[in-house]
């Protein structure tokens, strides 16, 4: 689902592509329309006996492709690096916990980088959103703006365009489980999951019970998503065309 230099409904042809498939010829013609950087931002993390461990990433990458779709830019890979991840929260395992500091500093130099190559709005999107989370994504993205005025920096997450539907964020709960269905479909596996009501801290799970998730569900959430953050993203590109 992710080609390149899709069209989109108004026919308009939106110049995207994710970046490490690209060739610099590609990477030109997109600069040359759009300097949006969509920098996914995932986890190594423990999303309980149905879901993969790379949930998060597989979620945020899949946003920034719906996005980069709508408002054309360049979508890194996915950074599986996350800070209080549920290993130490509940001593769940197959999670690689990172220290914040770390996931500043990276966040920082990334941020430096597309800059220096070029990009203006350059937005790093969390699938993994615990407040120290976004605190280390933010501290690096303050940092690179005190450094560089020619690019600006934005930390999003899915949760932040919840607004006007029903559904809850959570963890590896039917929302999450729903974005793994419609992103991987086939990877979701809920016979894996105990025959009785799972918990936080017997299963690693909050919010609805995953079995109530499904592809159409993702289908849902992205729709609402993409309604609430695409008119941010043009709004943006406008305050920048109106800067020149
Ligand atoms: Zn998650």
């Amino acid at each position: 689902m992710c080609d390149s230099f899709t069209e989109t409904s108004s026919s308009a042809v939106v110049a995207w592509g994710r970046y490490s498939d690209l060739k610099p010829a590609e990477i030109d013609r997109i600069l040359a329309q759009s300097r949006i950087a969509y920098v996914p931002w995932g986890a190594l993390e423990w999303h309980s006996a149905h879901a993969p461990i790379g949930l998060d990433s597989v979620k945020a990458e899949g946003i920034c492709c719906a996005l980069a779709q709508e408002t054309g830019g360049v979508v890194l890979p996915a950074i599986p690096l996350a800070t209080n991840t549920i290993k130490p929260f509940k001593g769940f395992p197959h999670s690689i916990e990172i220290s914040a500091g770390l996931i500043t500093k990276l966040a920082e130099e990334i941020c430096l980088q597309l800059a220096d190559e070029g990009f203006r709005i350059i937005i790093l999107f969390t699938g993994h959103y615990p407040p120290e989370q976004i605190d280390a994504l933010k501290a690096g993205a303050r940092s690179a703006r005190t450094k560089i005025d020619t690019a600006s920096f934005e930390v999003w997450a899915d949760n932040d365009f919840l607004k006007g539907g029903s559904f809850k964020a959570d963890h590896a709960g039917a929302y999450e489980t729903s974005y793994q269905m419609y992103f991987r479909p086939g990877s979701v596996e809920t016979a894996n999951l105990p025959d009785r009501k799972v918990t936080l801290d017997d299963d690693g799970i909050t919010g609805e019970d995953p079995r109530e998730a499904s592809e159409e569900r993702g289908a849902k959430q992205l729709a609402l998503l993409l309604g609430n953050a695409v008119p941010l993203v043009n709004k943006w590109i406008e305050e920048l065309d109106d800067n020149k």
